[in-house]
């Protein structure tokens, strides 16, 4: 049973992240980082690219190689990060997860402010928002306007920032656990959407206070989520 209690009385705002929860474009990431990595002599295993999703691609690169017991340099970076970026324009492009756009368009209809709060540069996908889901540039929080991302809260406050309310007046909706750490440090209640590879327990334990198993059951409880 879901204990809708939990929701703002009155919500203003809903945050949503983009990759794994309004388009499955999870697979692409977690092959081009794979093979990315690998061209760099790294191993690095799909799981892990779930792991860290969320986080921006200097993040992530520094971190493997932090675990590596070696620092990255600007050249490691940006030859890993360009050769992720070539394979993903030549990805297949990432279906709208299922229910999503039905979700979107209910919040908006509702009265409510959607921002998109993503960690992703892919202009390929960002573009796309405006046609998919009926959100413009004004209203997404992306790579490139944050100094630090996921799982910095800084990406999140900018949101509130954005929709002009409180902390407690909104609702993140997020797949990844860097991601709802970033959600929960900018003070924000999130529901997760297990959309990828991981145990769902990573998703609780990075701090959702609701974990469901996929963007349709999320499009079927949204009306009882939504409603003040
Ligand atoms: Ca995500």
């Amino acid at each position: 049973m879901i204990d809708y209690s939990i929701f703002p009385k009155k919500i203003k705002a809903l945050f949503f992240d983009m990759d794994g929860v309004l388009y499955d474009s999870m697979p692409n990431h977690a092959f081009t980082w794979v093979e990315s990595f690998k061209a760099a002599g790294i191993d690095f295993p799909a799981y892990d690219a779930y792991m860290n999703e969320g986080a921006t691609g200097n993040y992530t690169i520094k971190k493997v190689f932090r675990q590596l017991g070696r620092e990255a340099s600007e050249e490691d970076i940006n030859r890993i990060y360009d050769h992720k970026s070539e394979l993903m324009n030549k990805a297949p492009l990432a279906p709208i997860m299922p229910g999503m756009q039905q979700v979107v368009a209910n919040t908006l209809a509702a009265g409510i402010k959607v921002i998109i709060v993503t960690g992703s540069k892919q202009p390929s996908l960002i573009s796309r928002l405006n046609d998919d889901f009926n959100i413009g540039r004004e209203d997404i929080v992306s790579g490139f306007d944050v100094k630090n991302g996921k799982p910095d809260p800084e990406p999140y406050l900018r949101a509130l920032g954005k929709a002009a309310c409180l902390a407690d007046e909104a609702i993140v909706v997020e797949n990844a656990p860097l991601g709802i750490i970033s959600a929960r440090a900018a003070g924000l209640l999130t529901v997760a959407v297990n959309t990828g590879i991981l145990k769902p327990e990573v998703l609780s334990e990075a701090g959702a206070s609701l974990v469901l198993d996929s963007t349709s059951q999320l499009a079927e409880l949204w009306p009882n989520i939504i409603k003040s």
